[in-house]
């Protein structure tokens, strides 16, 4: 019998390393979980495999690596649109107050997985109440995943105070320690929303144990300015002072930056993920990406939650950071293609500390990949399939994921989730959110007709 488990025969690869290569005529030879050669398929098909699989109008890519979220706010997707975001947060957080449970974060959590897998994402970062369940079904459904354990002053159904999300988030650390696919790491969530006291033992923590940090940074202006007026220097300065900057921290945001917030993130290798269709959306501002890039800082893509973006779609999100940074330097050759799809692979795996094993299609990788067909009339003629799948594509045309070399969706099929289920339990939360998004509405009402008699 033959040690090869699998080799794919797509019709073109972008291997994303080297840069701007396309390759064709050429197969993936899969054994176990990696990638053990690539090479011309004619020689591919002289090799005894388990199988062969021919993919003959397909893209194969490295899988997407989606570096920020909170998969379980899927469930409210749509709930609060077109609001700032102290507004927005201002909607969000008493629903969160009033619904998240292990059953709500498991349910958003699957529906979650189901759209990132769909839309071509096989790596994700979340930051989310209830990482254990996030990691039970990272773990079950076979993505791979860092998951930052939430720490925030204030008291929510997971955790009462900061001394117990950090206990709490330590212990599932310790649970994964030994995990393949799985890290945990420390999401304190912003600088406006814990102490100095509690972020200083973040950094202590996270650099004693070597562990990812990752915290939502420059979100807007306005919270520079708060930070300023109340602390007296910005965000990225506190954490830079308190030795939270580093090669294992993750900056998500990173709008407003000053020339002084650009050299803090060069001399520190602390990383940054950029979330276009978030920061769009909630008009937060704008991550000067191309400029970042050039002075050799690592930037790196997320969604953001659904509540804020609305897809956790990857290749929207590519599409989003090319068209934003061309619109914002007022320069059309400022993020091409290939810099684009590098910030969702490759960049993605260097801020997750992942980058000798994913991010790219090479011998010795983790076979994490995806593959998309390119038939359809809209993306004829397939002048240049690396732009067509930055610019051309909206995910819909995946039809095939692996991680770790383990098939997750198979002809659009998912392997592991099933949809209708998640359909079914995501409909019975969105009535009872409404409900309650209707109660508070008509409360609010009364309140405001109490304070201001005709
Ligand atoms: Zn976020």
């Amino acid at each position: 019998m033959s040690d090869i488990d699998y080799i794919l025969y797509p019709e073109w690869i972008v291997p994303v390393v080297p840069r701007d290569t396309v390759l064709v005529n050429h197969c993936v030879v899969v054994t176990d979980s990696r990638i053990v050669n690539i090479c011309p398929s004619s020689e591919g098909r002289k090799l005894e495999a388990k199988r062969h699989i021919e993919l003959p109008q397909h893209v194969l890519l490295p899988g997407l690596i989606n570096c920020h979220g909170h998969a379980a706010m899927s469930l409210l997707r749509g709930y609060a649109d077109d609001q700032p975001l102290m507004t927005w947060l201002g909607e969000i957080w008493p629903a969160e107050t009033a619904f998240v449970s292990e059953d709500y974060v498991r349910d958003g959590t699957d529906l979650a997985l189901a759209e990132l897998l769909l839309g071509g994402t096989t790596t994700f970062s979340d930051m989310y109440f209830y990482p254990d369940v996030t990691a039970e079904r990272a773990d079950f459904v076979g993505l791979r995943a860092q998951l930052v354990f939430p720490v925030i002053d204030v008291q929510t159904a997971w955790a009462r105070d900061p001394e117990e999300y950090l206990a709490k988030g330590l212990a599932l650390r310790d649970t994964y320690r030994n995990h393949e696919r799985i890290e945990i790491g420390f999401g304190p969530h912003s600088n406006y929303t814990v102490s100095e006291e509690t972020l200083q033992r973040v950094a202590t923590l996270a650099n004693e144990l070597d562990a990812p940090v990752q915290i939502h940074l420059h979100e807007t202006r306005g919270e520079v300015q708060m930070s300023v007026e109340n602390l007296g220097e910005r965000p990225i300065e506190q954490l830079n002072r308190l030795g939270m900057l580093g090669p294992r921290s993750q900056c998500v945001h990173m709008t407003a930056l000053s020339e002084g917030d650009f050299d803090i993130l060069e001399q520190t290798g602390a990383h940054v993920i950029h979330c276009p269709r978030s920061n769009m959306k909630l008009a937060s501002g704008i991550c000067p990406t191309q400029r970042l890039l050039d002075r050799d800082i690592n930037v790196a893509l997320g969604t953001d939650g659904a509540a804020s973006n609305n897809r956790i779609n990857m290749i929207a999100e590519i599409q989003a950071a090319a068209l934003i940074a061309k619109l914002e330097n007022s320069e059309s050759t400022a993020i091409s293609a290939a810099t684009a799809l590098e910030m969702a692979t490759i960049n993605g795996a260097k801020a997750l500390g992942l980058d000798n094993d994913i991010g790219s299609l090479e011998i010795g990788k983790q076979a994490d990949m995806i593959a998309l067909r390119l038939d359809d009339p809209a993306l004829q003629p397939v002048n240049n399939v690396l732009s067509h799948v930055v610019y051309a594509t909206s995910g819909a045309e995946l039809t095939h994921s692996w991680v770790a070399g383990k098939p997750l969706v198979v002809d659009r099929q998912l392997t592991t989730l099933s949809v209708a289920t998640i359909t079914s339990r995501a409909n019975t939360w969105r009535d009872q959110l409404l409900a309650f998004r209707a109660q508070r509405s008509s409360e609010n009402n009364a309140h405001h007709q109490e304070n201001n008699p005709q």
